[in-house]
C-alpha cells in the first residue's frame, strides 16, 4: 500500500507500489525535475519521479553535520521579491508555502585586488553606485544598461520557444532570432570592450559571472544579461535553506497522488520503434510510462538512450563539442560563533586577483597545481536565513566556492567517496588553506571560530550530481550554445522530454523555467504564458 510520505524506491518497490500505472516517468528531482513533475501532477497527471541519490533536490539540497547544515547549490535568488512570473511559478510548484527573506540593498561585493564595489539593489541606485565609483564612465554605465535590457527583451520569446516541436520551433526561433542573436552571439567581454576601454569597470561589472561559471571572454552576452537582470532589483533566500523548496515542491506532487522517489538509479530510457516507453532501473527492472522527462541533462539522458535515430547521433556528435562550464570546490564552514559576533553580514562576496580575469584564469590554469585560484566566492547562508539562529543559536555558517581547474581533478575520476587516496586529501588541504586566507581576509573575527571544514570537489559533484567533469552547471553558456536547435524540450525520441537547466539556462531560476518548459511541452500548452497572465 502507498506511503506518499516515504521517500525510498526500495521500499515502495517491495510494497509494490511501483505496480501502479504512470502518466509520466521524471529522472532526477532537481529543480528542473521537481518543477515539470508539480506542474504535470497539478494537471491531474500521475507522476513518478526519481532520484538517484538518496536525499532528493539535486542542487536544492542540504546537508547536515552535528550542529551545522549547509545549502548544496544555492546562494541567492533574483525576482522573486516581487511580482512576476517567477514568482508565480515558485508560489504555484509550492502551493505558496515557501516564503522568501530579502536580502539587504547591498547584496554582492566584488573585490577586485585590494579594492571592493558594491552592488546595490535597483535598476537606478545600481547605476548611480557604479557612476560614483567610476564617474567618467557616466555614458559607458547607461549604455550597459540599456544593452542588458535590450538582450533580455526577447529572451521570454526566445525560451517559449523551446517548448515548441518541429516546425512549429523552427519557426519560432527563426522569427526571434534576428532580435535575440545579435548580442547572444557575442561574447561578454566583446560587448563590454564595446562600450568602454576601463578594464577595472568590465571587471566590476562582470563581478559575478562564477553565477554562470564561465568567463567573461566565453560567455555569451544573452547569459551575462540574463543573470544581471535576474539580480539587478535585489536577491532574496528561501527561509529555512534550499531544501525547503524541494520539500514543498515534492509535498505538491504527492498530494496531487504522485511519488517521489530517492535511492532510484536509472540506467536507460528504454524505446521502442521511436517512442518511448519507460525506464530501466540499476536493478534491471523496467518501469513503463508514455511520456518521460529527464532533468539530469541533455548529454547524461543520451548517453542513457540505446537509439539508432540518425538526429540523436547528430546531437551526440555536437555535443562533444560543446564546453562545460567551470569546475569549482566549495568549502562548508561552521563555526561556534554567530554572525553578529563576527561582524558577518548577508551580502555575498566575490573575490577577484585583479581585472584581468581572463588572464588571470589564464596563468592559473597553466599550472594549476601551485598557483592559487584567482576567483572566490564567500557566502553566509545563516546570515540570511531569519530562522537560523532559532534552530542553530551560537552558531553559523559560511560556504566558499572557488573555480578550480578540471585537470587537478581528473586522476581522481575513478576513484571512491570517502577513499580517493592520500594525493586526494594533500591537494584538498592545500586548497582548504587557501580558501580559509580569503575567508580571514574579509572577517578576521572569524579566526579562530571554525569548528568544522568539509570541501566538496568537482569529484563529489559527479558523485552527487550524475556530472562527468565537475560541471554542476552543465554546458558552458557559450554564443554557440545560444545557436543550437536541440537544447529544448523535445527531444528525438516521441514522448522523451529534457527539463532543467539544459533547457533554458545555469541557475535554480534556469533549471525551474526548463521544467516549467518540458511541462509545456509534455502538456501541450503554453504554460509560460498562463504564469505570465497570473503574474
Ligand atoms: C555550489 C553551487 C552554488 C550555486 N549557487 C546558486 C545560486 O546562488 N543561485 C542559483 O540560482 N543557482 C545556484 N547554483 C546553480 C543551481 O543550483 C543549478 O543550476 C540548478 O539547481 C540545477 O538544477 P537541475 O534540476 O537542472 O539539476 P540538478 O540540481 O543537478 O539535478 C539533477 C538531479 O538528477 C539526479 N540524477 C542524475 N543522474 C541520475 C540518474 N541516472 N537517475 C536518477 N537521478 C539522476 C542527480 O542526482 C540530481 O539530483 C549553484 C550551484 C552550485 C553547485
Amino acid at each position: 500500500m502507498k506511503n506518499a510520505a516515504d521517500s525510498s524506491y526500495k521500499r515502495a518497490r517491495a510494497r509494490g507500489d511501483l505496480e501502479a500505472t504512470f502518466d509520466a516517468i521524471v529522472i532526477g528531482s532537481g529543480a528542473g525535475g521537481l518543477t515539470a513533475a508539480a506542474l504535470l501532477a497539478l494537471d491531474g497527471k500521475k507522476v513518478l519521479v526519481l532520484e538517484r541519490h538518496a536525499v532528493i533536490g539535486g542542487c536544492l539540497q542540504v546537508f547536515k553535520r552535528p550542529g551545522f547544515e549547509w545549502d548544496v547549490g544555492l546562494h541567492y535568488v533574483g525576482e522573486v521579491h516581487r511580482s512576476g512570473t517567477l514568482l508565480s511559478l515558485f508560489n504555484k510548484v509550492t502551493r505558496g508555502e515557501l516564503k522568501w527573506q530579502k536580502m539587504p540593498d547591498i547584496y554582492n561585493k566584488i573585490a577586485i585586488g585590494n579594492d571592493v564595489f558594491e552592488y546595490h539593489a535597483g535598476s537606478v541606485a545600481f547605476k548611480q553606485r557604479m557612476k560614483e565609483y567610476f564617474p567618467e564612465e557616466a555614458d559607458a554605465i547607461d549604455f550597459y544598461i540599456e544593452l542588458v535590457n535590450e538582450a533580455s527583451r526577447p529572451a521570454g520569446e526566445f525560451l517559449a520557444a523551446r517548448a515548441m516541436s518541429g516546425a512549429m520551433f523552427d519557426r519560432a526561433f527563426d522569427h526571434v532570432a534576428p532580435r535575440f542573436m545579435p548580442l547572444a552571439e557575442k561574447t561578454t567581454l566583446e560587448v563590454l570592450r564595446s562600450i568602454t576601454r576601463n578594464e577595472t569597470l568590465i571587471a566590476v561589472l562582470c563581478g559575478h559571472f562564477g553565477d554562470y561559471a564561465s568567463l567573461p571572454s566565453v560567455a555569451s552576452f544573452a547569459a551575462h544579461a540574463a543573470v544581471i537582470r535576474h539580480y539587478l532589483d535585489g536577491a532574496s533566500y528561501p527561509i529555512g535553506g534550499a531544501q525547503v523548496i524541494a520539500e514543498r515542491i515534492a509535498d505538491t506532487i504527492r498530494s496531487a497522488g504522485g511519488m517521489v522517489l530517492a535511492g532510484a538509479d536509472v540506467v536507460a530510457v528504454v524505446e521502442h520503434s521511436g517512442a518511448v516507453v519507460g525506464v530501466r532501473m540499476a536493478g534491471g527492472e523496467v518501469l513503463e510510462a508514455p511520456q518521460v522527462i529527464s532533468a539530469i541533462g541533455i548529454r547524461q539522458t543520451l548517453n542513457m538512450l540505446d537509439s539508432a535515430d540518425p538526429e540523436v547521433a547528430a546531437i551526440n556528435a555536437k555535443i562533444q563539442s560543446m564546453p562545460s562550464t567551470l569546475p569549482a570546490v566549495v568549502l562548508n564552514l561552521g563555526l561556534d560563533a554567530c554572525n553578529a559576533d563576527m561582524e558577518v553580514g548577508p551580502a555575498n562576496i566575490w573575490i577577484h586577483k585583479s581585472a584581468r580575469q581572463t588572464e588571470d584564469w589564464q596563468y592559473y590554469t597553466a599550472d594549476a597545481a601551485n598557483r592559487p585560484m584567482p576567483l572566490h566566492f564567500i557566502s553566509q547562508p545563516s546570515a540570511k536565513d531569519p530562522t537560523w539562529l532559532e534552530r542553530y543559536p551560537g552558531h553559523s555558517t559560511m560556504d566558499i566556492c572557488s573555480f578550480t581547474d578540471w585537470n587537478l581533478w581528473k586522476p581522481f575520476t575513478d576513484t571512491h567517496w570517502k577513499r580517493r587516496g592520500d594525493e586526494y586529501e594533500t591537494l584538498k588541504a592545500k586548497l582548504t588553506e587557501e580558501m580559509l586566507a580569503q575567508v580571514y581576509r574579509f572577517y578576521p573575527k572569524a579566526r579562530g571560530r571554525v569548528v568544522h571544514a568539509e570541501l566538496a570537489t568537482p569529484v563529489s559533484f559527479n558523485d552527487f550530481l550524475g556530472r562527468t567533469r565537475g560541471d554542476f552547471m552543465s554546458f558552458a553558456p557559450t554564443p554557440e550554445r545560444y545557436q543550437q536547435r536541440w537544447t529544448r524540450a523535445f527531444s528525438p525520441v516521441k514522448g522523451l522530454f529534457f527539463s532543467g537547466q539544459d533547457v533554458a539556462m545555469g541557475g535554480v531560476s534556469g533549471a525551474m523555467v526548463g521544467g516549467l518548459l518540458a511541462a509545456s511541452a509534455a502538456l501541450g500548452r503554453d504554460m509560460f504564458r498562463e504564469l505570465k497572465a497570473l503574474a
